[in-house]
């Protein structure tokens, strides 16, 4: 069983504790039922239920304490935190999201060298504390160079802090806020820590309008000592950069919570709805939609599961989490919104009633596309690894499935936030070599056809200016990345053959509608396209195996869950 269900948790963990914080929070919501999670969403209501629930649990404190800053079984282990992640967001984003932003704001906090500030942070943990992160601000969007929070030295060796914060989660309620700036004599730049209780922290508003507070914050002559600095000069700038290396993965998990609920929703609709004397699900379009659906849903989960997998294994001298971690933000999370647009045609006009939990997700997964970078952002990020992985492979010891009890380090210890470029990549070529089947060899073939144009027909300089243009080759270049981390994780998982096949059978139609769209952009040349038009290639059809996923896989899940009411 690939998909989280609620009902029969599987996972496996090597410690009872981390099972016994999956289960309590199941039964927290599935106690709370849909119809209280939905009036609460409809109402804007604050989870303070959600946060006293946490507190009396000590969940974030066990899940978001560094070893040696809690108690015993308190660690930062990204193989129960994505769990943690999709489970919440399966109940709905707004109670991901006060764990998520307490994640960034804990970032730049265990990443500093102020171990006063690390042990108070362990101490609201354990009192059950959340944290924010107050990055951005209104005017500056992507661009934190332009930051304008300011921090003046006083005569006495303090500083005042001024300056205004926006979009900033938990800006209401966290004891500590991760608060980015710039010294004012130096113009370094600085993190330091906010209480929103102090009089010189005014909250303006919230301003979304949800059960989420994302603040918009003042800080007027904010007073602030040495011991309230995490960071400043590269190291502040690194720990910007960093926390979001760790933070942005997360959204991954988000749109696999979100898709995961609505499936079950959507199919057992679906299933029991009958028009003209037949169930909805007999129609052979609702049969494509839900397996395209499903195989896509677990696609993304393959990836993200075994990204974690790199990202738990990273050190200095291996960190291709750093292009992984762009692709599960970026891939991931487009690929839930077709999951739910796939779903949402079925189900049509009931994704739009008060009480499913479709009418949140149809919402909700339109977000985490957007949120911590765009998928433009990614993008632009991810094609500064495509040199290196294409034509300059490293050998790296084998990766196994990181399951274990382990203390994630490396997250905090990244270092200088540069040299993507000098990044290698174990070879894609054997995993795909390895796995014989009739989509993944033409996914294959149409890879070739891509290295190929990379070689022979490479983009010029003023095509690698052009951000339009690489967002398109971009796109090629994030599909083969996403083909290898799931097949590996095929592999791992013994995901069945049929299932594998009808994966390969949507990214070999996704290659080649991405094929087209370079194909067809201004500046594409007459030899790119040549090559492009060689990378359009249709799936094998496979009627036996596409009925096998169908009803075996798909059409099961009709009775598997449904949330309380
Ligand atoms: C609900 C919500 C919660 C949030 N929570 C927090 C939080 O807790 N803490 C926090 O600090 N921030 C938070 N944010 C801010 C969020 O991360 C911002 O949306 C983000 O910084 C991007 O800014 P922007 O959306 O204004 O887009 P802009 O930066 O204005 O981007 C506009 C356009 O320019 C493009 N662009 C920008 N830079 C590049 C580039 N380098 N390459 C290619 N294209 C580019 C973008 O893709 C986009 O299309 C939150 C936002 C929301 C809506």
């Amino acid at each position: 069983m690939l998909l989280l269900n609620p009902k029969a948790p599987v996972r496996h963990y090597a410690d009872t504790r981390s099972q016994e914080i999956m289960l309590r929070t199941i039964q927290f919501f599935e106690g709370k039922g849909k119809r209280r999670v939905k009036a609460d969403d409809h109402a804007r209501v604050w989870y303070a239920d959600f946060l006293e629930f946490q507190k009396r649990e000590r969940a974030f404190a066990t899940l978001l304490t560094p070893k040696g800053y809690g108690d015993a079984d308190a660690r930062w282990d990204t193989w129960r935190n994505c769990e943690f992640n999709e489970i919440l967001a399966f109940y709905g984003l707004a109670y991901w999201y006060t764990w998520q932003v307490s994640i960034l704001g804990l970032g730049p906090i265990w990443q500093s060298g102020n171990e006063g500030l690390k042990r108070k942070a362990a101490q609201l943990l354990q009192e059950g504390a959340v944290f924010a992160f107050g990055l951005s601000e209104r005017k500056h969007g992507a661009d934190i160079y332009s930051t304008e929070m300011t921090l003046t030295p006083q005569a006495d060796g303090t500083y005042r802090a001024n300056g205004e914060k926006y979009y900033i989660g938990n800006g209401n309620v966290a004891p500590m806020v991760s608060t980015f700036g710039k010294l004012a004599d130096t113009g370094e730049f600085v993190f330091f820590v906010a209480d929103y209780r102090d009089k010189h922290y005014r909250l303006l508003q919230n301003v979304t309008d949800s059960q989420s507070y994302v603040a918009q914050f003042a800080l007027h002559d904010y007073p602030v000592t040495e011991a309230d600095i995490l960071s400043r000069g590269q190291e502040a700038w690194d720990a910007a950069l960093n926390t979001v290396n760790i933070g942005k993965y997360n959204l991954g998990w988000a749109s696999i919570g979100i898709c995961t609920h609505a499936m079950y929703e959507a199919v057992r609709h679906a299933a029991y709805r009958r028009l003209y004397n037949m169930a909805v699900t007999d129609f052979p379009h609702v049969q494509q939609l839900f397996t395209d659906a499903y195989a896509r849903l677990v696609a993304m989960k393959l990836f993200a599961l075994r990204a974690a997998d790199y990202m738990r294994s990273a050190s200095p001298e291996d960190r291709r989490y750093l292009l992984y971690n762009p692709v599960v933000k970026m891939k991931v999370t487009t690929q839930g919104e077709q999951v739910i647009n796939l779903l949402w045609d079925v189900i049509a006009a009931k994704g739009f009633e008060k009480d499913t939990y479709f009418e949140m997700a149809a919402r909700d997964i339109r977000a985490l596309p957007k949120l911590e970078g765009t998928v433009h952002v990614n993008i632009a990020l991810i094609v500064k690894f495509m040199a290196n992985y294409f034509f300059n492979p490293a050998t790296y010891p084998e990766v196994p499935q990181r399951s274990d009890a382990a203390n994630d380090d490396f997250l905090f210890h990244q270092g200088p936030a540069k040299g993507l470029g000098r990044i290698q990549f174990h070879d894609y070529g054997p995993v795909f070599a390895s796995t014989d089947l009739p989509n993944v060899r033409i996914f294959r073939r149409q890879v070739d056809v891509f290295k190929q144009f990379l070689m022979t027909a490479t983009p010029d300089a003023s095509q690698q200016k052009d951000t339009d243009w690489l967002l398109a080759l971009g796109e090629l270049f994030t599909l083969v990345v996403y083909a290898q981390l799931i097949l590996e994780n095929v592999g791992i998982y013994q995901v069945g053959d049929d299932l594998t096949d009808q994966i390969f059978d949507c990214l070999v139609r996704d290659f080649s509608q991405f094929a087209l769209q370079l194909y067809i952009k201004p500046s594409t040349t007459s030899r790119q396209m040549e090559y492009c038009l060689k990378m359009i290639q249709k799936p094998a059809v496979d009627e036996r195996r596409y009925q096998s996923v169908w009803m075996n896989r798909v059409y099961a899940l009709r009775d598997e869950y449904e949330m309380e009411a």
